[in-house]
């Protein structure tokens, strides 16, 4: 295994340094290469999906391999703009200068994925970091094994093989693969191993972006379509069965909005999936044994009541869409990111309550507010922080390239998609080209100083 490694690293930075990546034409050509790969592949992309996650052809298309192309036609229609150089606003004394930022590729990267949207989470960073010049080592999650396996087999067949390369394996693995030196390394995935990440980074003093989790809340407040809003949180949390890092992870609203919201989230529900739904195509599955465990195992543990759904089997790693009511603010389902099919609605009085109550909690990566009435929409806007921000929908904002997507706090560092995705992938190299014209002043700057002073 750190044979492979090694050979595999050795060669990227080979590559790199003999600047093969550095033409745009070449990143043009990978990037086209690319787009190739996610549309003869389709077909097998989707099985790895359906296998990894039971995920619905729907989803997958959608969340995976859309949002991977939307990503490579963006960079390829956009790169040409994105590397040209900068010029910024210059002072009396550089007046005859070219000052100006250049974007620079950083070397090798590292990018490791999670399991959710294993497609996405992989190949969207690699879009930027192939824009941005790099040579990249793709580490996908184990977890999601057919994805991962699928991955290891066409990146080579369509991409470099001198620039880009997938190497597959667990915990050890990726713990043997950080002890070597990278010039970037962009993960995805929970924020206990980001500390480990960070931990390793810190050896070579590398930079890192942490794409991470935590609990995404959602404020229902004032007035606003019911019907409309129960099928949009119903959405935004049940798709991928709520195994999305911007899934809504838990509700806050009045007593009276629950009532009104429950009666809505049931009838979107069976709209959606049927009476039952574990029969429902639309409906995927927890990725492994040992995630269905964890959630059933909250589920047992909770002090809330369910009312709606509870049903599982665990032959099949199902769990039905699931809403609790009455849940305590320090229940087992409020202490973690549920990732999973699991709704917890806690109620607040009043909108204040409802802030302070997101506020005493990490930052999250998205944050949602569901209501008709922009001022409440704007109060929340302004009194909270978040990774991203959505009103009156989940999800959906991540899809937007011209958004950076990314965490604050706990919920990670740095961003991406479209050139947020690009510049984490570029060194802002500044530069000055000093012209030697009115070197006369510069006696204003060499010594002897004697009594001179910078009052002027
Ligand atoms: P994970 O942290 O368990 O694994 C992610 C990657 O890290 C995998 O490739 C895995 O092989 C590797 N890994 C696991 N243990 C390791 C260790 N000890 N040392 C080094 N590498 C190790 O995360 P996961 O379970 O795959 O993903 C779920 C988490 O990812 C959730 O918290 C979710 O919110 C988050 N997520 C975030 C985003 C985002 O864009 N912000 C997207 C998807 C998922």
């Amino acid at each position: 295994m750190e044979e492979q490694q090694q050979e595999v690293i050795t060669r990227l930075q080979r590559a790199f340094r003999s600047r093969v990546t550095r033409p745009v034409q070449f990143r043009l050509a990978q990037l086209e290469a690319l787009h190739r790969l996610v549309a003869e592949s389709e077909d097998q992309i989707v099985a790895a999906l359906h296998q990894d996650l039971g995920k619905p052809k729907f989803e997958a298309v959608l969340s995976d391999i859309e949002m991977v192309n939307n990503e490579i036609v963006f960079a390829i229609n956009n790169l040409q703009s994105w590397l040209q150089p900068e010029y910024v606003e210059k002072n009396l004394a550089t007046k005859l200068d070219d000052c100006f930022v250049r974007r620079e590729p950083l070397g090798v990267v590292l990018i490791i994925g999670a399991w959710n949207y294993p497609i996405q989470v992989t190949l969207s960073p690699l879009v930027a970091a192939i824009a941005a010049g790099n040579c990249a080592i793709l580490k996908p999650s184990e977890v999601s094994q057919a994805t991962e396996k699928l991955l290891a087999k066409l990146i080579p067949k369509y991409l470099s093989q001198e620039c880009y390369a997938v190497l597959c394996g667990g915990a050890e693995e990726t713990k043997k693969l950080l002890e070597n030196q990278f010039d970037h390394i962009f993960y995805t995935g929970s924020q206990p191993v980001a500390r480990s990440i960070l931990q390793a980074a810190a050896v070579h003093l590398t930079p890192v972006t942490l794409e991470l989790g935590g609990k995404c809340p959602c404020l229902i407040y004032g007035n606003l379509d019911i019907t409309a809003a129960a099928k949009r949180l119903a959405w935004s949390k049940f798709f991928n069965v709520g195994q999305s890092c911007v899934a809504p992870d838990y509700v806050l609203c009045t007593t009276q909005m629950r009532d009104d919201l429950l009666p809505a989230l049931r009838d979107a529900l069976e709209a959606f999936y049927t009476s039952e739904p574990q029969k429902s195509p639309d409906m995927g599955r927890i990725v492994t044994g040992r995630h269905w465990k964890r959630l059933i195992d909250m589920l047992k543990k909770s002090a809330g009541k369910v009312v709606i759904g509870g049903q599982s089997d665990e032959q099949e790693r199902y769990i039905a869409p699931t809403v609790l009511v009455d849940v305590p603010e320090d229940d087992v389902l409020m202490d973690g990111e549920i990732f999973g099919p699991i709704l917890p609605i806690l109620t607040i009085q009043t909108l204040e309550e409802g802030i302070d109550f997101m506020n005493r909690r990490e930052k999250p990566l998205a944050l949602y507010v569901f209501s008709d009435e922009s001022k409440v929409v704007q109060t929340v806007l302004e009194h909270t922080s978040s990774g991203g921000f959505c009103s009156n929908d989940g999800i959906v904002h991540m899809a937007l390239q011209g958004l950076p997507f990314g965490g604050v706090g706990t919920s990670g560092m740095g961003s991406y998609h479209g050139r947020w995705g690009f510049e984490t992938f570029s060194h802002r190299r500044g530069c000055m080209m000093r012209s030697w014209l009115l070197e006369p002043i510069n006696v204003l700057r060499y010594p002897p100083y004697q009594d001179r002073s910078l009052g002027w």
